[in-house]
């Protein structure tokens, strides 16, 4: 079919305002917030499944690649379409459908902003666990397509424990449901645990079942210093390993605290080699209780400790913790942060011998990293800034990015455990997977025989 026919029938299936073809728009659906780059040839905004359906049809009668998109928020590329075709951008899906108070449950198109469901579920006391650091902007659909999660879910899982149903549109045009509304199936294969996470590659997700949770009556922060990033890992497994359960748990190290304080002088973070940020939720009694058992377990490590006194200081921790991404952006007008190498996940275990592993690589290559993540899921962001029109930056990066990954891989860990594979860490799947990685390439050519939804990514 000529790309004018396309076009045409594109608009006869979402209407002539919702496609666009023009080089401007094209352009700014090339990219998401990693770096890499592709230019699509259509970019289509439907409005219900029906009309995702028909156009998925029409992509897989056609062999053209079909890239779902939330808010192009991802950081590893998996909404840019590296192989052109039509790029299905979800967010006029954006309806709460109904929040099921006596269920603990909402159903919600996949459009809908992360933030906005938590501003609707408010007013009722309720909310939805994932947290992720672009809840301001990212949707449910793109979430539930990476199992996102963020700075809560070293108590509450990750977006993967809230789904309990989707409506899925497969490549071929056919729209599936998948789980239930209770708490309790085992009726055939989990369908809905195979399409969370699965990054648009095996289908298009456009309704979602979802279970929220009470908000905690309190809240409270204590954050710990200490001399050396290792001493902080130290601590973490030693609070972990005791069966505390914080609802975060965060690190910060030196060159990212500098960051902070760079930014915003008037930001009060004390003056160490790396801090943590340990939040417990709960009754008055229970945050108390987890507090105190917090700064016992951190006692022989950290050098320093200080409660939040009242609501005030906590949220002024927390803000510093907020600005981590903009402070490092601004750090060196010279230098631009890339999301490379930057999501690694490592048992508990590890992580005093990855910490000290990060700052050796750092020294070898003569390239600053600034550690920061959510420490308590063993996820270690590395932020890493770069002279981007250099070459040999960029070669210099990506070598520091390999031995990141490869020795996450080699104490058990993960490349990602949270931004995702995308088309930035494709090349390490089959390091890390083995043989698995054969078994998700047979349910990929199960589900997409022709290859068209959002091919180059995820290694399969
Ligand atoms: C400042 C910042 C902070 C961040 N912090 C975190 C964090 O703390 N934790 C975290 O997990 N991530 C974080 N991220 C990464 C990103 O925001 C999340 O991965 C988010 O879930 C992506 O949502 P999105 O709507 O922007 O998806 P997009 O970027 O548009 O897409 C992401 C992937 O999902 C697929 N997809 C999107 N919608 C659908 C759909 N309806 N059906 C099928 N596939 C779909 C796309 O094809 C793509 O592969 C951060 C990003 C930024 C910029």
């Amino acid at each position: 079919m000529q790309k004018s026919d396309i076009l045409e029938n594109l608009q006869s299936i979402v209407g002539d305002d919702m496609v666009s073809s023009s080089a401007a728009e094209l352009y700014c659906y090339s990219c998401d917030a990693s770096q890499i780059r592709g230019v699509p040839d259509f970019v289509v905004r439907p409005s219900s499944t029906d009309e995702v359906s028909k156009i998925a049809r029409l992509a897989f009668d056609n062999d053209i690649p079909l890239t779902p998109r939330g808010a192009g928020t991802g950081l590893a590329g998996g909404a840019v379409p590296v192989e052109g075709g039509i790029v299905l951008d979800m967010s006029s899906m954006k309806r709460i459908l109904e929040i099921d108070l006596d269920n603990l449950l909402v159903f919600v198109e996949c459009g809908v902003v992360q933030e906005k469901l938590n501003e609707a579920l408010e007013p009722y006391g309720f909310f939805f666990p994932p947290d992720p650091g672009s809840s301001a902007m990212c949707t449910l659909g793109g979430l539930i397509a990476n199992n996102g999660s963020g700075m809560r879910s070293v108590k509450y899982g990750t977006t993967r424990n809230y789904v309990m149903g989707l409506e899925v549109v497969l490549a071929d045009g056919t729209i599936i449901n998948t789980g239930s509304k209770t708490s309790k199936s085992v009726v055939g294969y989990s369908l809905t645990d195979l399409f969370v996470g699965s990054e648009g590659t095996l289908g298009i997700i456009t309704r979602a079942i979802l279970k929220i949770k009470a908000i905690p009556k309190e809240r409270s922060v204590l954050l710990a210093s200490f001399e050396g990033p290792e001493l902080a890992g130290r601590a973490v497994v030693k609070v972990l390993s005791s069966g505390i359960v914080p609802s975060a748990c965060e690190i910060l190290d030196r060159n990212i605290i500098e960051a902070i304080k760079s930014y915003d002088p008037n930001i009060s973070l004390p003056d160490a080699d790396a801090i943590l940020l340990f939040e417990v939720d709960g009754t008055e009694n229970s945050v108390k209780e987890g507090i105190e058992m917090i700064r016992d377990a951190c006692s022989s490590l950290a050098s320093n400790i200080r409660a939040a006194s009242d609501k005030k200081e906590r949220d002024e921790i927390w803000a510093a913790r907020r600005l981590v991404g903009a402070a490092v952006s601004r750090l060196d007008p010279l230098r631009t942060r890339v999301y490379v190498g930057e999501d690694v996940g490592v048992p508990i275990k590890e992580l005093p011998g990855m910490l000290n592993k990060v700052n050796e690589i750092s020294k070898e290559y003569d390239l600053p990293i600034m550690t920061y993540g959510h420490i308590g899921d063993g996820n270690l962001h590395t932020g890493m800034c770069i002279d981007v029109l250099e070459d040999g930056d960029w070669d210099k990066l990506n070598l520091v990015a390999d031995r990141i990954h490869r020795t996450a891989i080699s104490v058990g860990g993960t490349v990602t455990a949270e931004h995702g594979v995308g088309s930035a860490r494709s090349e390490y799947l089959g390091l890390e997977l083995g043989k698995g990685l054969n078994v998700m390439i047979l349910i990929k050519n199960a589900l997409d025989p022709k290859g068209i939804l959002n091919p180059g990514k995820m290694g399969v």
